[in-house]
């Protein structure tokens, strides 16, 4: 049986259904994560086929480039100004969401954390989980 996926942001006006198993999960500690989220970095779960994703509600999309120079699009909810979701430019098919817009933030597993570079002391991540400086290798 396929894992439904649901969730949105904090007023509830934008709202998505996403069937699959997440490809990764990740916590990210760059600077971008963190004036994004609020505090020390953003955790995310990004599927694979954009495609099954049903989004319902308006969302406010903004853009803005990576390391890579690669274009990353952010959508958020114009109402209550919760970000949702992330796109890649140059890899159309993916669709990331935040953890803690999943109506069961529980089903967030982590299995890396990206970006240590960047990390501020007050903000561990859990030790026994892989790290990376920046992005892993392919
Ligand atoms: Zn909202
Ligand atoms: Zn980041």
């Amino acid at each position: 049986m396929t894992e439904i996926f649901e969730g949105g942001c904090a007023c509830g006006a934008l709202r998505y259904k996403i069937p699959g198993d997440p490809v990764m999960q990740n916590h990210c500690q760059c600077r971008d994560c963190q004036q994004i989220s609020g505090t020390g970095h953003g955790s995310y779960l990004t599927f694979a086929r954009r495609e099954q994703v049903a989004l319902t509600g308006k969302a406010t999309e903004w853009h803005t480039a990576g390391d890579s120079g690669n274009q990353k699009t952010r959508g958020f909810c114009p109402t209550c100004g919760s970000p949702v979701y992330l796109t890649f430019a140059a890899q159309p098919d993916l669709f990331v969401i935040h953890a803690a817009s999943l109506d069961d933030p529980a089903s967030f597993t982590p299995q890396i954390s990206v970006y240590a570079s960047r990390s501020h002391a007050w903000d561990p991540i859990a030790e026994d989980l892989p790290k990376f400086d920046r992005m892993p290798p392919g």
